[in-house]
């Protein structure tokens, strides 16, 4: 079968899946250390997701006043709701300021303060003395702040000559016997060819799955494509429960509103011109953590004092700031807020309502981007070649709920540290090994059955279902019925995918086969989701269990792992959480209550 497809091999030190913020700081570092690194793209690299980013990137610069990288690890901690590996949130805390002094290099048209500084605004959940008082620590370009980021990357990866393969959709990654990662397959979009790219090291930095869900704010192009790929390689997904609902996105479009807007002064009303808030989180108020918000906004509603005709969702305030500070400070947002809901900022409130934004899971990674395969005397165990970074990963630097801000700042730590690991690891002299005609053969197979998939379901109908249940059975409020029927429905969505009909069998921008593609891989996410979600037993970060209300450490303080087989069955297993410090400077943050 295969033979019926023209393979164009490739050979590299490193290959790159993703040109996101994560994708190309790793190809960055790679490139610059004289690594032969290619990089795979089923997108222009600057209509990457991270292009989206509005509010800010974390970093304890002290630009307004005294911060600290402790300060920024306490939040980051008690944000994840204690799920978090303690080792990789030094990391990432610790390396966040020379991070964004080297964006700041790189240049990164960061907005100033008076004195010429980086600006820096507050951001939820993010205080000063150990959780006392809110704290601005969020790194701003305006509101358009991954844009700045992104762009300014892909002009350093021009600048060192890097490889560039726009336009390739990565369909499998190539196992060997062993359980090695040797390389990646990938179509080529534009001229239907196949691609066979082998290398020392593949790194996965594909994005989040937003796109399993009906309402979102992520791109069309978030589809979980590199933890299709993971799973489909037998290996397991880490936490994928932690589905991350932003407070403020637009009423009816989901379109986000930065939570900058509230860093910037802006706050929530429900029916009666309450700013409730104050209620439920009485020191950070509006500025608590996204789960928080995104709760209490969604028992507002429940209890009658929502806004609207249908009294189903809440306002944001932020007309009291005035027309010169929103220009200024929140452009972007004060454009967007017109365009989708049809409201002037300046002038009265935006409709809002809590959606799917971020993906808390994702492929198990040591803080070096080094890809986990847990075996049980091994919790931490590696697998050979594979390595992941950016949302795609689970670190876990975000545990239970991740803090604003903290994911540009994750994308551009871990991509620099999966370049450095790959420049120690990656033996240049070394040759790859070289291909024989089956490598890469279970790929084609697959892609070929999809490509002549000629059942009675349509793709798009079948996505449908599969985000309608996800909104509905893995929302912000779970309970053991709904999730026991969410794993029922989405086992018979599934089922779905083996009848399906795909109406083109071009190979040339076809874009029915990549939504095909695109479909098995996010379900393939649904699923893990949906399964590790309905078996904890308590309530923690993003996952609020109304039957078992508290969290309970003594049994749930470990992460979840989920393994998808190709007959889509589901099997669940933990590893504990990483319960001490890199170094001895700081000490192990104790669990404690979780208040705002
Ligand atoms: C609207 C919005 C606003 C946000 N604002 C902030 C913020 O202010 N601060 C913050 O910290 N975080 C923010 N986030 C989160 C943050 O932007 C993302 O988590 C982060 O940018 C993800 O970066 P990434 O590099 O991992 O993935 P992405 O930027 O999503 O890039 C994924 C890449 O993978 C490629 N790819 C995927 N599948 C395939 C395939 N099959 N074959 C080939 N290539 C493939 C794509 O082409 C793309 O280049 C925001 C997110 C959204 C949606």
């Amino acid at each position: 079968m295969s033979n019926s497809y023209e393979i164009i091999d490739h050979v590299h030190d490193v290959i790159v899946v993703g040109a996101g913020g994560a994708g190309l700081r790793a190809t960055l570092g790679m490139t610059a250390a004289g690594l032969d690194t290619a990089c795979i793209t089923k997108v222009f690299p600057t209509r990457s997701h991270t292009v989206a980013a509005q509010g800010g990137i974390g970093a304890a610069l002290g630009n307004m006043q005294d911060d600290s990288w402790q300060w920024h690890m306490y939040d980051t901690v008690k944000g994840a709701d204690w799920l978090g590996d303690q080792d990789a949130i030094e990391y990432m805390c610790r390396e966040a300021v020379p991070a964004v002094h080297e964006l700041e290099h790189f240049g990164v048209p960061f907005s100033r303060t008076e004195e010429g500084k980086i600006y820096q605004r507050p951001f939820g959940g993010h205080m000063r003395d150990f959780g006392e008082a809110p704290v601005e620590r969020a790194c701003a370009a305006a509101d358009r702040t991954g844009h700045a980021i992104l762009h300014t990357l892909y002009q350093q990866c021009m600048k060192h000559n890097a490889e560039f393969f726009i336009e390739y959709f990565a369909i499998d990654l190539i196992m060997d016997s062993e359980g090695a990662c040797r390389g990646v397959m990938a179509w080529n979009l534009a001229d239907g060819t196949m691609h066979r790219f082998l290398a020392h090291q593949t790194v996965m930095a594909t994005g989040g799955y937003g796109r399993s869900y009906f309402s979102c704010t992520s791109a069309h192009t978030c589809t979980g494509d590199g933890n299709g790929m993971v799973l489909r390689a037998g290996l397991p997904m880490e936490d994928m429960e932690f589905v991350q609902f932003h407070p403020t996105g637009i009423y009816g479009s989901g379109c986000l509103i930065t939570e900058g807007a509230r860093g910037e002064g802006g706050y929530l009303t429900n029916s009666e011109g309450e700013a409730f808030m104050e209620r439920y989180a009485p020191s950070a108020k509006d500025l608590a953590s996204r789960d928080v918000v995104s709760r209490s906004m969604t028992v507002e509603i429940r209890e009658k004092r929502g806004v609207g005709v249908d009294g189903d969702h809440i306002f944001l305030h932020l007309e009291h700031l005035g027309a010169e500070v929103l220009s200024q400070r929140l452009p972007g947002i004060t454009e967007t807020a017109k365009i989708f809901s049809g409201v002037d900022a300046t002038k009265d409130p935006i409709p809002v309502l809590p959606t799917v934004h971020y993906n808390m899971g994702g492929i198990p990674t040591n803080y070096h981007g080094e890809v986990l395969r847990p075996t049980s005397s091994n919790p931490d165990a590696v697998c050979p070649g594979l390595m992941a970074i950016g949302e795609a990963a689970c670190v876990s630097v975000h545990g239970a709920n991740r803090l604003g801000t903290n994911s540009l700042l994750d994308i551009v730590v871990f991509g620099r540290a999966a370049a450095l690991r790959a420049v120690e690891i990656v033996d240049k002299n070394k040759a790859v090994k070289a291909a024989d005609p089956k490598t890469g053969e279970i790929a084609i197979e697959r892609f070929d059955k999809l490509r002549h998939a000629n059942g009675s379901q349509k793709t798009a109908d079948v996505r449908i279902g599969m985000q309608r249940i996800m909104q509905n059975n893995a929302a912000v409020f779970r309970t053991s019925e709904v999730l026991k029927e969410g794993v029922e429905l989405i086992d018979k969505s599934a089922e779905n995918l083996k009848d399906l009909s795909v109406s083109d069998q071009s190979l040339i921008w076809n874009s029915d086969l990549v939504e095909t593609l695109e479909l098995e891989n996010l379900m393939a996410c649904a699923k893990a989701t949906m399964y590790s979600a309905e078996a904890r037993h308590e309530s923690r970060g993003a996952h609020a269990h109304e039957d078992y209300p508290d969290r309970d450490d003594k049994n749930w303080m470990k992460h979840t792992l989920a393994w998808v087989d190709e007959k889509w069955n589901v099997k669940l297993d933990y590893r504990p959480v990483h319960e001490y410090t890199l170094t001895d400077e700081v000490e192990y943050i104790t669990p404690r209550a979780r208040v705002y």
